[in-house]
């Protein structure tokens, strides 16, 4: 489209969620702008654009995404504009409960906004800086509110010929007619099982069982792949029982039964540790959030709720920060090629002292 200069006033690009959209989006406005575009059709990479859109500063392109503000009253993209490009950068596939739990609380709805339209249109009646088009990515256009939806209806019907518009949109029912009839659209499929297992295996170093057997489950969702992905090679049940162990040798100050644990956690052999940290950092997680009773943050099950019951009230904000902070060390420890036998001793002994906090 770009190539042909067919590239609508609006296109809507919508498919389902975990497919890889948003980053073909951000493609999109990075190749409009790129000022060496190669003959197969990619973006330069190494222009002042290029290195623009990469860094997230490119002047003339916005981001318009759902945001909350605590009490429901309203917000600007602009003000989470830091978290949205960490968010991005940590993942390009866009996990919106992920989203959600960056910037909200429990029952929150984020949306966007009517002020958010108010403030992109008088961002767009400037005329472009360097570049020849304005593009404004919106993610999420059916969270939109109805009435800026309304304001922005303008911007659509009758478009400036430097601007862009780019939805993107994981339930397109959702959006407004009026909008939606007024966008040109094409749609994004899921991945197949195949690209998935591919993916985990080239970028995220997945051994072939355990991506093959995160692609069947995830049903062409990235998002759910990775999510499976922390829990793989053992099954969690096995980590509760060594997580469950740990905290109540530890809390029994039994020494000599801690270090048999470890010995065996050892054994099991270095992704085995690391998957166990993982487990513990989450678990030391979820039963902080317990502790505060906001159960819609929870995500446990029924086995590891009842043992938090008991357990979370170990874990509070005194000691949260240090106990994460274990886990994660002996995962890098572990990564390192440290000695399995001494990092899980020490992660033992470290958990008595932390728990008496
Ligand atoms: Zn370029």
């Amino acid at each position: 489209m770009v190539d042909t200069g067919r590239l609508p006033h609006a296109l809507l690009i919508e498919g389902p969620s975990g497919s890889g959209k948003f980053a073909l989006a951000r493609a999109t406005a990075q190749y409009l702008h790129c000022s060496a575009r190669t003959a197969d059709g990619e973006p330069c990479g190494v222009c002042p654009a290029c290195l623009q859109h990469q860094g997230f500063n490119h002047i003339d392109t916005v981001f318009s995404f759902p945001v909350y503000k605590k009490g429901g009253s309203s917000a600007l993209s602009s003000d989470f504009q830091r978290d949205f490009c960490d968010f991005v950068s940590e993942s390009p596939f866009m996990d919106y409960g992920q989203w959600l739990e960056r910037i909200a609380d429990a029952n929150a709805q984020p949306r966007i906004y009517v002020e958010e339209g108010e403030q992109l249109i008088r961002r767009l009646g400037f005329t472009a800086h360097g570049a020849r088009y304005k593009v404004v990515l919106f993610w999420l256009p059916e969270r939109m509110m109805e009435q800026t939806a309304n304001k922005l209806l303008k911007l659509i019907e009758e478009p400036a010929d430097d601007t862009r518009l780019i939805l993107v949109s994981n339930d397109p029912r959702g959006i407004l007619p009026t909008i939606y009839s007024r966008t040109q659209r094409i749609t994004v499929s899921r991945y197949t099982d195949r690209e998935i297992q591919e993916y985990l295996m080239r970028a995220r170093g997945v051994t072939d069982g355990a991506a093959a057997e995160a692609s069947r489950l995830a049903e062409g969702d990235m998002n759910r792949a990775l999510g499976l992905l922390a829990h793989t090679s053992q099954p969690d049940s096995i980590r509760l029982d060594m997580f469950i162990q740990l905290m109540r040798l530890a809390y029994m100050r039994d020494i000599v039964a801690l270090r048999t644990w470890g010995n065996n956690l050892a054994a099991s052999g270095r992704e085995a540790m690391t998957a166990f940290f993982d487990y513990a950092a989450r678990m030391l997680r979820e039963n902080y959030i317990y502790a505060l009773r906001v159960p819609q943050l929870n995500c446990m099950t029924p086995e590891e709720e009842q043992f938090s019951s008991r357990f979370s009230r170990f874990v509070n904000e005194r000691n949260i920060e240090d106990l994460m902070r274990v886990m994660d060390e002996a995962r890098v420890d572990v990564a390192a090629n440290a000695n399995g036998k001494i990092v899980c001793f020490d992660v033992a002994i470290k958990m008595i002292l932390l728990l008496k906090r």
